[in-house]
């Protein structure tokens, strides 16, 4: 029974408390609306563009920014959205529609139009793995675009199960420097070329974005990309899972832990700051790691 209203449950949190529907999204928003305030993610004013890939974090996060936006603090909310090439797979066509239906601003950028290749192209051209190039590219158009677009933060839909995954996988990988890019608002670098990414829903699982996404009917296809089986995150969010089901709060365990020796992580990799010899964009080696891919895939 739903702890506060006594009517039938829709979630078991992970607390062992079991909430209804509508005492479910108090829960859920009330926790977006904390993370916000104590991080100070968003400033009056500010205009704040949302990467949306069109899953359920996204909507989730487009959803709760949209109606914060017209509250007490009022806040200029747009949309920017990346089209990879992923046959089969990704389709804005829905999300398009929700923006135009909720009358909010949506950018919409193509890997083929920005490289001449889709990623399908690109993986079938190098070989190379699918995660890692679109991981790169991606982070690359979504940094370009929001400075195009004056942004003052850049939101991204990033749960707590991706936070611990992002962490797990630099421990294991021994990349400490990559781990000091992450947090509930990212950066260590102070140059304006980079927008601050804030991650409002931090602190919310999976399950609960998921729920959440679910249940406010967002116009979401589930299915999965076809090269997410040979992702190093895969196999980490699997593992993960099983520790969080044999020991239940494995994860926040993993965050908050985190969270404790980010400040550390970031004044130890923080200023190594320098310009791509060929594109100009910010990067820590002399030429970035998307002009690398490109000068590899164009070979
Ligand atoms: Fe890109 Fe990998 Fe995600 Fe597919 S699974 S969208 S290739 S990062």
């Amino acid at each position: 029974m739903c702890k506060l209203c006594k009517i039938k449950p829709v979630i078991r949190l992970l607390s062992g408390v079991e909430l209804c529907a509508p005492c479910f999204f108090k829960y859920f928003e009330k926790k977006v609306r904390k993370t916000i305030g104590i991080y100070k993610l968003i400033e009056k004013n500010e205009n704040v563009v949302v990467a949306c890939s069109s899953g359920k974090d996204s909507f989730s996060l487009l959803y709760i920014l949209n109606y914060l936006s017209k509250t007490k603090l009022p806040f200029k909310v747009s949309v920017l959205a990346i089209d990879e090439g992923l046959k089969g797979y990704r389709d804005l066509s829905l999300l398009q529609k929700y923006c135009k239906n909720n009358k909010i601003p949506i950018k919409t950028i193509s890997f083929k139009k920005e490289f001449s290749l889709t990623l399908d192209e690109m993986i079938k051209k190098t070989k190379m793995n699918g995660c890692s190039l679109c991981g790169v590219l991606r982070r690359y158009l979504i940094n370009k675009y929001a400075r195009i677009l004056k942004a003052n933060k850049l939101a991204t839909g990033h749960n707590l199960d991706d936070e611990a995954q992002s962490i797990l996988m630099n421990q294991l990988s021994g990349n400490l420097d990559r781990s000091a890019r992450l947090g509930v608002m990212t950066g260590i670098y102070k140059d304006k070329r980079f927008v601050r990414r804030i991650k409002p829903l931090y602190f919310l699982t999976e399950k609960e974005t998921a729920t959440y996404a679910f249940l406010r009917k967002f116009p979401i296809k589930y299915k999965e990309c076809k090269y997410a089986e040979t992702a190093f995150r895969n196999e980490v969010s699997n593992l993960l899972n099983k520790f969080e089901l044999e020991h239940p709060g494995t994860k926040h365990a993993i965050v908050n832990s985190f969270l404790q020796i980010l400040p550390s992580l970031k004044e130890r990799y923080g200023n190594k700051i320098k310009t791509c010899d060929n594109c100009r964009e910010p990067t820590s080696s002399n030429t970035c790691k998307v002009c690398q891919l490109m000068k590899e895939i164009k070979k």
